[in-house]
């Protein structure tokens, strides 16, 4: 957990006044991916790893943000802040506040410190926890009572329309709703959730294969379209399935042969996919981890055989985890073609698996993994501001 004493006096330093300070973490997907635009479900949890948001408000009419992470302060007179992104990180904290305005809530004049220790761009959503404890400390200050799955819907808006990326719910919204020691089951179409425990003596080991292939992006959209183009066709057949979400393993059986070969294995990783996250789920809520780490084995076997997003060195990552002693579960996590897998370790093993993990992957592949050791942990919170600043204040579900 990053230094909440140090972030107050860098503050302090630099704008004179004692902050509140609000914390957004990082996450990782246990299980649920490409469900999100299918309507389906995604189960992820809220790691160790957060964004620090210390704000103080201002007199002068100007917003002032420093990022600690890019030793670089910008200032913006409150009444002409910047209408549009400029490739730079504080669109972020900028994009939070024009969604805000357009919300109607006015905007007053403060000073900000950012300060992360979510490794950047490495999968595990720096962006949304930047948004989430930006805009919960704006609002800090606003006296704008917003729940906060709508603060998870507003940042999203931001990612989407300010900044220009394209990105689900399912980011903001763990930011926001996380639990500590707890996996997060959402409903990407109703936006329902549940909380899930995740027991206390397992750990999350996220290991960065170290590999981004630049043929995502393409491949991202081809698998989009193989998606719809399967929906269309299931849709022809039952008028009610508005996205695969709807379909079931029977529709499947009774129309598959109708598909391309690609569209129809794309079809049927998305479905499982959907059925095998309620019931994992299902099998934390009834402390069943041998179903659990089950299901997300075979959620990687399906990501790789069956929507093909995977790629070698992330299949080797899964393999040695699946052989080491305590590990519960393994899989690839975000939306393929390189990037993290997601690891169910129990706590006792997870420093000696974490090690073995690194060695014996360079061994196979050359590549120095980067290894992050997680704990589920809380949503978007306060952080309490007496004597030991490291106590965590309890979560908030709204800001008055
Ligand atoms: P990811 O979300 O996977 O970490 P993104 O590319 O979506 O990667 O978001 C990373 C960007 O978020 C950074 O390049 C930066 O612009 C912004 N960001 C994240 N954390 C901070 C921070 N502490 N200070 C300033 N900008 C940040
Ligand atoms: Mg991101």
């Amino acid at each position: 957990m990053l230094e909440v004493t140090a972030t107050r006096s860098l503050h302090v330093q630099r704008f004179g006044h004692n902050p509140a300070i609000f914390a957004a973490p990082g996450r990782v997907n246990i299980i649920g991916e490409h469900t999100d635009y299918a309507d389906g479900f995604v189960m992820p949890a809220a790691i160790d790893f957060a964004t620090l948001a210390a704000i103080t408000p201002r007199s002068d009419g100007t917003v002032a943000i420093h990022s600690v992470n890019f030793d670089e302060q910008i200032n913006y007179p409150v009444d002409n802040l910047p209408p549009k992104a400029s490739h730079h990180w504080s669109d972020y904290p900028l994009g939070v506040l024009s969604v805000l305005r357009e919300a109607g809530v006015p905007i007053p004049a403060f000073s900000l410190t950012l300060n992360g220790d979510v490794p950047i761009g490495a999968g595990l959503s720096s962006s949304a926890s930047i948004e989430v404890a930006s805009m919960v400390a704006v609002l800090s200050l606003t006296g704008a009572d917003i729940a906060m799955t709508r603060v998870a819907q507003l940042c999203q808006r931001a990612e989407n329309h300010f900044v220009g990326a394209s990105t689900g719910i399912m980011d903001q919204f763990i930011a926001c709703c996380g639990a500590e020691n707890h996996a997060l089951l959402l409903d990407c179409r109703s936006l329902e959730y549940r909380l899930a425990p995740i027991p206390s003596h397992l750990s999350l080991v996220i290991a960065n294969s170290m590999v981004k292939h630049s043929h995502a992006g393409g491949e991202y959209n081809t698998r989009r379209a193989e998606v719809e183009e399967g929906t269309e066709l299931l849709r022809r057949h039952r008028p009610e399935i508005r996205r695969l979400r709807d379909a079931t393993p029977d529709d499947l059986a009774r129309w598959g042969h109708e598909m391309r070969p690609e569209v129809l294995k794309r079809c049927r990783h998305i479905i499982t996919e959907n059925i095998r996250t309620v019931a994992a789920a299902d099998a934390l809520e009834a402390g069943d981890l041998k179903t659990l780490g089950r299901l997300m084995y075979e959620a990687h076997a399906s990501f790789r055989n069956d929507f093909e997003a995977s790629c070698p060195e992330v299949d080797i990552l899964v393999d040695l985890a699946s052989k080491e002693p305590g590990c519960i579960g393994a899989r690839l996590t975000g939306g393929g073609f390189g990037g993290c897998t997601v690891n169910l370790v129990e706590n006792a093993r997870a420093q000696a698996f974490s090690e073995r993990l690194h060695e014996e992957y360079r061994e196979a592949t050359g590549i120095e993994a980067d290894i992050y050791l997680c704990h589920a942990s809380a949503g978007a919170h306060r952080i309490a501001s007496t004597e030991g600043e490291t106590q965590l204040a309890k979560q908030l579900p709204s800001f008055h």
